[in-house]
């Protein structure tokens, strides 16, 4: 019941914050088949919840795309993150040699869009309905170099990992996507909203929201979203709290520190032990199937 009252007010925040954030620029990006244009309107809560096992928010816009990529890491890192073997050369080869066949699958579109130089690097979008077929948008000029070879960057492998991370904890099996023509989420009592739906109780978000973050914190997020003030929202919580998250972005909300803490039990597990950040890189430890993707994504990777 009180996990009910407490998503009442975040069902959009999860995706959208994570949408408008870019790299650098100041530009909040916009869905995939647009050029460049600002979103002209955040989304807005209409009602409450309408009784004690059911939460109903309105959703203004939606077929949002999910996620935006991570900034360019700080130097927060205490570990360099090894690039890319030089003989993987796409963006696409890359994904194959990551990713099991099974969460491969799950990719079944890769589209190139850009904002020159920075910005966004890339993002994820469901294509099915349901969320169980997604469409990776990598920004050519981030990720190749002007003479067609892929840069060989650690920024390119954890985004990439990022950006998965957002696939292997949105997708059909984890989140109950809602209609994208419905005017409202409507998620049973033990599930946690998030913008695509309702995260199972068991989803690897929903249980990674429970533990790491607060009622407080999730709102304060959201309104900083709804303000278009993420990026100083995340910066002041950061600021505040840098032993609670690995990157400044994971501070953005909690679908992006999921995805940030997943990038780095992948990439870098070793991060500082004791600490809030390196919990949520643990965290992902718990699941012996994340284990064993982890082992294979490493494979891949180094
Ligand atoms: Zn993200």
């Amino acid at each position: 019941m009180k996990k009910v009252l407490i998503l009442i007010a975040l069902v959009v925040f999860s995706g959208l914050a994570a949408i408008m954030l870019w790299i650098t620029s100041t530009e909040p990006v916009t869905p995939v088949q647009d050029a460049v244009a600002p979103i002209s309107s955040a989304p807005s809560i209409v009602e409450p919840v309408s009784d004690a096992t059911r939460s109903e928010v309105k959703r203004t816009d939606p077929v949002e795309p999910v996620s935006s990529s991570p900034p360019t890491q700080p130097n927060t890192t205490p570990n360099a993150i090894i690039p890319p073997p030089p003989t993987i050369t796409t963006i696409d080869q890359l994904l194959t040699t990551l990713l099991p066949p099974a969460e491969r699958a799950r990719i079944t579109s890769i589209d190139i869009e850009t904002d020159g130089i920075d910005g966004t690097l890339a993002f994820v979008e469901p294509i099915a309905a349901d969320g169980s077929t997604w469409r990776l948008v990598y920004d050519q000029a981030d990720t190749y170099n002007p003479d067609g070879s892929l840069k060989l960057t650690s920024d390119v492998l954890q985004t990439i990992v990022h950006e998965y991370a957002h696939v292997l904890m949105l997708n059909h099996t984890q989140v109950t996507h809602a209609d994208p023509d419905a005017s409202y989420i409507k998620c049973d009592f033990d599930q946690t909203i998030v913008d695509e739906g309702c995260a199972q109780a068991d989803s690897y978000l929903a249980q990674f929201i429970e533990q790491f973050w607060t009622e407080s914190d999730r709102e304060d997020a959201y309104d900083a979203f709804l303000a278009g003030d993420e990026e100083d929202f995340a910066y002041t919580l950061f600021t505040d709290r840098p032993a609670e998250f690995v990157t400044e972005y994971a501070a953005t909300d909690p679908v992006e520190d999921a995805a940030e803490s997943f990038m780095f039990f992948v990439l870098q597990p070793n991060t500082v032990s004791g600490t809030t950040a390196n919990q949520k890189v643990e965290f992902f430890g718990q699941f012996p199937e994340l284990v064993e993707l982890r082992k294979y994504m490493q494979a891949g990777s180094y």
